[in-house]
């Protein structure tokens, strides 16, 4: 016996109707309708795989990107051709870079997510 959403009376199967509230009792067939298109598959994967790829590269960048840039910095630094200054405001400057492009790869991944689960 499906329940009605509204008010939770017990309807009849073959009722559009609840017969208690009027509500209409079409949620079973909508949730249903739903669930077999996540599980028909592809599609879904695919956003989820997508998903997990933007989270990795904001990760990535984040820490891959400011690693970099702080050797960079550092040969820089050290080395006869540029001063400490240019030294430190390239590491700053690659930080800097990294985090930005890395936290809107994460927060496009949490809009994603979002989106997904609409
Ligand atoms: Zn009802």
């Amino acid at each position: 016996m499906p329940l009605c959403h509204n008010c939770g009376t017990e309807a009849d199967e073959t009722a559009k109707f609840c017969k208690e509230c009027g509500g209409l009792l079409k949620e079973k067939r909508v949730a249903s309708v739903s669930m077999k298109a996540g599980e028909a598959g592809p599609k879904y994967t695919a956003m989820q795989l997508g998903e997990s790829v933007m989270r990795i590269v904001g990760w990535v960048v984040i820490i891959g990107g400011c690693v970099v840039s702080v050797v960079m910095g550092a040969i820089v630094a050290i080395s006869n051709d540029g001063s400490e200054a240019d030294g430190v405001w390239i590491a700053i400057g690659g930080v800097i870079g990294s985090l930005v492009y890395g936290i809107l790869s994460l927060a496009a991944a949490d809009l994603y997510h979002k989106i997904r689960n609409l």
